[in-house]
């Protein structure tokens, strides 16, 4: 798990600060009821041009302004002041290093009452540095959830709510207490929903196929970026229909991807193993593929790569 380091910056308040110095009341609605919304966002380190490229920044801000509606957030900064801010925190930290943006909007009043109209907003965002945050090499062992994937209609999925990630903590430890690497939940249908903070695929000939949006899942923009790697790159044909958990068993290959997990090949799932229960071979080359584009080597893609230093 990714730890605080000195040095580290914040936007809070306003301004930047150490991310030490930006602090909230025990008092603030966020913290008694997990009432805000976020981003994570991954900075890439390109030794050659010695910069750092942000993936897909635009996206993330959209995706994140755009769910604002759902917790009714109102804040003073606009959709690309909001931009700005992450490129002038990831400025600040002068990392050049592969880094994580955490923008997060939260109700920022000292009152009680369970609400989101009519409490006040404000936004923060602090950078880190991260390197994988599961395994990307060797193929990870995972396990179906007894936690069920909550439901749109009950804390919605499609927003990264701080409070709907106790759903993901929940399934997380029982995988790890339990000899795995990481959780698939199920939804309250039994169909296969994601991982515990990333998208599944599984991969049948030359099929990729993944649930779709309406399966209580995060709509994940590595999600989406593999989607279309998979397409223009590699002539797989992409298919979002419910999957039932016995697919996860019979099928050829099996990945994770999110900002965090990046590609994440899976091994075994309950102990059965996927293919020959090593990285499979469509999934290592979307990796491969997918970790050039991301440190803007790849010029079609170039595009979704935000430079941090001019
Ligand atoms: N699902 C969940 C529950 C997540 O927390 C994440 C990580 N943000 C993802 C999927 C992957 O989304 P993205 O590719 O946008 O990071």
């Amino acid at each position: 798990m990714a730890q605080m380091q000195p040095g580290d910056f914040a936007y809070f308040e306003g301004g930047i600060v150490p991310t030490e110095e930006a602090r909230l009341s025990v008092m603030t609605h966020a913290f008694n009821y997990g009432t805000a919304l976020f981003e994570g966002i991954r900075g890439y380190y390109n030794a050659e041009e010695e910069n750092v490229f942000i993936f897909r920044l635009p996206e993330h801000i959209d995706r994140f302004v755009r769910n604002f509606s759902i917790l009714c957030m109102e804040i003073p900064e606009s959709r690309d002041r909001i931009e700005e801010i992450c490129l002038e925190v990831a400025q600040k930290s002068a990392l050049r290093e592969d880094i994580y943006l955490r923008p997060i909007c939260y109700k920022d009043q000292l009152s009680l009452g369970p609400a989101v109209f009519g409490v006040s907003s404000a936004m923060c965002c602090y950078v880190i540095k991260l390197g994988d945050y599961v395994d990307t090499s060797a193929g990870l062992d995972v396990a179906v959830s007894s936690w069920r994937r909550l439901s749109d209609n009950a804390i919605p999925t499609r927003a990264k709510t701080t409070g709907s990630y106790i759903n993901s903590s929940l399934a997380a430890t029982e995988a790890k207490r339990s000899g795995f690497h990481e959780a698939i939940f199920l939804r309250e249908d039994g169909t296969v929903a994601e991982g515990s903070a990333m998208n599944l695929f599984i991969i049948q000939g030359n099929q990729l196929i993944t649930p779709p949006p309406n399966a209580d899942i995060l709509v994940g923009i590595t999600r989406n970026t593999i989607m279309q790697l998979a397409e223009e790159q590699f002539g797989m044909k992409i298919v979002e229909r419910p999957v039932a958990r016995t697919e996860l068993y019979i099928s050829d290959e099996a990945f994770f991807c999110g900002t965090g997990a990046q590609v994440a090949p899976i091994r075994s799932v309950d102990r059965r193993n996927i293919g020959d229960g090593t990285p499979g071979e469509k999934t290592k080359a979307l990796q491969d593929y997918y970790f050039e584009v991301v440190q803007g080597k790849v010029p079609e893609y170039r595009h979704w790569c935000t430079p941090v230093f001019s």
